[in-house]
């Protein structure tokens, strides 16, 4: 193992206490072989201010360089191309996208930008790992500074999209030509690679030169699934506490018996909320016996509400939640719980310890880990039940999961009937296999295996 790790990513954090599936991920990698963690800070400069140098600090063996967004490319790079053109995209709402030649140009600039300041502290040898949609183009900027010896490979935490949605960004093609200077690319599964090579085969004139190797542009790289997953270990430990456990033991007298159902989201689109709450009021109707015995707890925290669909959402959320607890409703008993605000890790596991359903319905979704966490908190000798989306990433390995389609309320209210009555030996039996998914895609894991795929893979 040599050369130092360079992590790009939209956001930095601090390698001390990661919190988040990407921040978890890459600052372990970084302790151990040290290097380089380059992002924005999450500051945006004031109004006509540029942005100025970033800021470098140093943990042990880790460079922490961020800087801040000026007001322009925080609207244009952030909100516009990357949250309203390339999210709606990957996650299949054309609905949602709003494209202006304006965000384009910024998303441009900004990658060039960060290239420009990273690329002079970078030494031959060195792994640069790119991290997420917003920075498809930091490679190619990269490159451009001639600078030798450099490995660079890319993670796509998001979907990639079939061609046909694809191809709604007007600048499609630069974008995967600008992928076509990393030296690998990673997806979250083989869908998504299969997405991607359709496009190179079939838009792009490429052609296959190995089992994972693709051809085009004039340059060879290496395409492969590296399915995420938890820090599985210290997820299972947070629900074994002493606090923890008295939580779970109040969260559950609370519920004075009821089972419970758990969703946790950030409060966007692409995880079918509204869905999730009609398929909830479909169980109730269905299924009468199960009106007062059942409650849904759903947390969603706010995120981008800079951007019109996600204020939008929030508000049919608190609508949908307050007419179904209207008409169902009464005094001893609310069929849905919402909270729209982010919640502690360890309260996290101690609701998923104490809910008898998992309900993760996203309408699309890159992998979803919120599905991983609550397989995790689970007692292995009656553990509850994961509801999953056939959309979300996770659906492509953890089949054991009760797989729905997120568009039809009618067959998650089936679903989530069948969760309720589900025998306690085909429970252990389900949650066995999931354990045995996320104990393959530990994090740990994860990581370990896009760098050694780097490390040795051939550069063109
Ligand atoms: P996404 O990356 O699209 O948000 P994931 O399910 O892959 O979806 O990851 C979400 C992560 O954020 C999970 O680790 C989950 O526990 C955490 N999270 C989501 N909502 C909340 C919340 N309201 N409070 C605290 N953590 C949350």
């Amino acid at each position: 193992m040599n050369g130092r790790l360079i992590c790009v990513s939209n956001r930095t954090g601090t390698t001390k206490a990661p919190s988040g599936g990407l921040a978890v991920a890459v600052s372990a990698a970084l302790r151990q072989r040290g290097g380089i963690w380059f992002g924005w800070n999450g500051q945006i400069a004031e109004e006509g201010a540029s942005a100025g140098e970033p800021d470098i600090t140093h943990e042990e063996n880790v460079e922490i360089i961020a800087g801040a967004l000026t007001r322009q490319e925080y609207e244009n790079y952030y909100l516009g191309f990357s949250n309203s053109v390339l999210w709606p995209v990957c996650h299949h709402r054309l609905d949602h996208v709003s494209f202006r030649r304006d965000y384009v140009d910024e998303y441009r600039r900004v990658n060039r930008r960060f290239a420009h300041q990273l690329g002079p502290r970078l030494k031959e040898g060195d792994l640069v790992w790119v991290h997420d949609y917003h920075l498809m183009p930091l490679g190619a900027e990269l490159r451009a500074q001639r600078l030798e010896g450099l490995r660079m490979g890319f993670f796509l935490h998001v979907p990639f999209p079939p061609p046909d949605t694809l191809m709604v960004v007007p600048d499609h093609q630069w974008l995967v030509r600008s992928l076509f200077s990393y030296d690998l690319l990673g997806f979250q599964t083989q869908g998504d690679c299969m997405n991607f090579l359709h496009y190179v085969l079939e838009q792009a004139g490429g052609e296959m030169v190995g089992d994972s190797r693709v051809k085009a542009f004039g340059r060879e790289l290496e395409v492969r699934a590296f399915p995420i997953g938890i820090d599985v270990g210290a997820f299972r430990e947070m629900t074994r506490t002493a606090e923890a456990r008295r939580t779970i033991r109040r969260m559950r007298q609370r519920n004075l018996g009821r089972a419970q159902i758990i969703g946790v989201d950030r409060l966007d689109y692409s995880k079918g909320l509204p869905e999730r709450y009609r398929a909830f009021q479909k169980l109730l109707e269905q299924y009468p016996e199960t009106q007062g015995r059942v409650v849904l707890m759903q947390i969603a925290q706010p995120t981008r509400e800079a951007v019109e669909a996600y204020s939008d959402l929030r508000q049919e959320l608190e609508w949908l939640s307050g007419a179904i607890n209207g008409a169902f409703g009464d005094f001893e008993w609310t069929p849905i719980r919402s909270i729209h605000r982010s919640v502690p890790r360890s309260t996290l596991a101690a609701l998923f310890a104490a809910s008898r359903i998992g309900l993760v319905t996203p309408l699309r979704d890159g992998m979803n880990l919120v599905a991983k966490e609550y397989v995790a908190a689970q007692d292995p000798e009656d553990p509850g039940v994961l509801i999953l989306s056939r959309f979300a990433g996770a659906a492509e390995m953890m089949t054991s999961a009760l797989l729905v389609n997120p568009y039809n309320e009618e067959e998650m209210a089936n679903a989530l009937q069948t969760a309720l009555q589900m025998s306690q030996d085909e429970r252990v039996e389900r949650h066995r296999d999931l354990m045995r998914v996320n104990e393959e895609t530990d994090v740990a894991k994860w990581r370990a295996s896009f760098l050694a795929v780097l490390e040795v893979v051939s550069q063109s």
